[in-house]
């Protein structure tokens, strides 16, 4: 007998299961609509031209080897990454209350605070962390094992495929006061619905009246709208209108960094006089959970992103990039719009192409999302979720005219 006899079968991953479905399938015209990951017009993962050419820099540095970063994580990342997420004159870095630890990618870092924020952050009633329905689905794991109670704002209005305004700040205006609120700073996963920056500044205001803690995943910064400063506009408003607040930053879309796990999670400080203080020991006491969960994170992806972001003539490229890569899911997005239009398909598709980043919710319903798989080999997940990323300019009539034929 083991020890172990009773331990539940707990269900596969629905995206990695997906997955193999697709990898699986031997019909030449198969769309893979679910990955979470860039694809170039040719269906291929792309590496980045400047992260070639940081790759090549980094490879033929004689002064580098494979020692261990300390704790925090390369020095020169962590402090171009609050840079690039807060503003390079962000008067919260002027002021030293900003505290960045080096993270296993996003995920590391939403892990990284939800494990920070269960030991310290004080909550009397047992508040919740509130994520937004829906929601990138490990959000809710990663809470969930630090043991912080999880509940949900409404977010996403079916009869609109948008906002659900009225939803989202009623359930804010009625959250317990120091609840969790955790925010897609842009280009939301899974719906590619964001706020607009009116409806930012209103949930703000409702937040500080109501004193809700803010903390910020960041994914897409730059992937989004292709313009880096436009992406981080809500977590810079949010400081700048003196929130104390987490951010998880991650590098694996915006560098298509995905497998080298380079990230960062960002603690800053409420201003005022003890800002700089409250900080370092925040900053001691994520030495100590960093430590004892990975001891340093891993340095490859790491040098590559911060040769990027120290380099002024290697952002530039990195920009272009970045618009290089919106700019052909946006045009993805258009495609999709103009061929259901043409054929006159049943239903408005406007939010096609008003939704942002790489994911949107099409509205279609599981059993037309289970037709498309079945019918035509078109793999997405069971809630109409597409990745722009898996369309082009081969694919794109194809998929259209799959699901003219299944909606009607
Ligand atoms: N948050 C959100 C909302 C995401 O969509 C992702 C990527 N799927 C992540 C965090 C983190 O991903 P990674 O750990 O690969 O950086």
């Amino acid at each position: 007998a083991s020890a172990f006899d009773a331990v539940p079968m707990a269900p596969t991953d629905p995206l990695f299961g997906l997955m193999a479905a697709y990898k699986a399938d031997t019909f030449d015209k198969k769309v893979d609509l679910g990955v979470g990951a860039y694809r170039d017009d040719n269906a291929k993962p792309w590496i980045l031209p400047v992260v070639k050419k940081a790759d090549e820099i980094n490879r033929n540095d004689p002064s580098l080897n494979h020692e261990y970063l300390p704790i925090a994580g390369l020095a020169s990342l962590t402090s171009a990454a609050a840079k690039l997420v807060l503003g390079g004159d962000s008067s919260a870095i002027a002021d030293k209350r900003v505290v960045s630890f080096q993270t296993i990618s996003g995920t590391g870092a939403v892990h990284l605070g939800a494990l920070f924020l269960a030991k310290f952050y004080p909550r009397p009633e047992n508040q919740s962390v509130y994520v937004s329905n829906p929601t990138w689905a490990n959000h809710h794991q990663i809470f969930q094992n630090v043991g912080l109670p999880i509940a949900q704002y409404p977010y996403f209005a079916k009869d609109i495929c948008g906002l659900d305004w009225p939803g989202l700040t009623a359930s804010l205006e009625s959250a317990a006061p120091r609840s969790i609120i955790l925010l897609h700073a842009c280009a939301h996963n899974p719906t590619g619905v964001d706020p607009t920056q009116e409806q930012w500044k209103a949930i703000a205001e409702i937040m500080k009246r109501r004193q809700l803690f803010p903390f910020f995943d960041t994914a897409y910064q730059g992937f989004a709208s292709g313009d880096l400063a436009k992406d981080a506009w809500a977590i810079q408003y949010f400081i700048q209108e003196g929130f104390e607040l987490c951010i998880a930053q991650s590098f694996a879309k915006n560098f298509g960094l995905y497998g080298q796990r380079a990230g960062c999670f960002h603690f800053v400080a409420a201003p005022g006089a003890h800002a700089e203080d409250v900080a370092k020991r925040v900053s001691s006491q994520l030495a100590i959970l960093t430590r004892s969960e990975i001891s340093n994170p891993p340095i490859y992806g790491a040098r590559i992103a911060s040769t990027v972001l120290n380099d002024p003539a290697l952002f530039k490229e990195w920009e272009a990039d970045l618009c290089t890569m919106s700019g052909r899911i946006v045009a993805m997005r258009k495609a999709l719009f103009d061929k259901l239009v043409e054929l006159k398909t049943p239903g408005t598709w406007d939010h096609i192409t008003n939704q942002i980043g790489m994911f949107s919710f099409t509205g279609l319903s599981e059993p037309q999302v289970q037709k498309l798989r079945e019918e035509f080999h078109i793999y997405m997940t069971k809630n109409g979720r597409i990745s722009m990323a898996g369309l082009n300019t081969r694919n794109v009539e194809y998929v259209a005219s799959a699901f003219d034929q299944v909606v009607r």
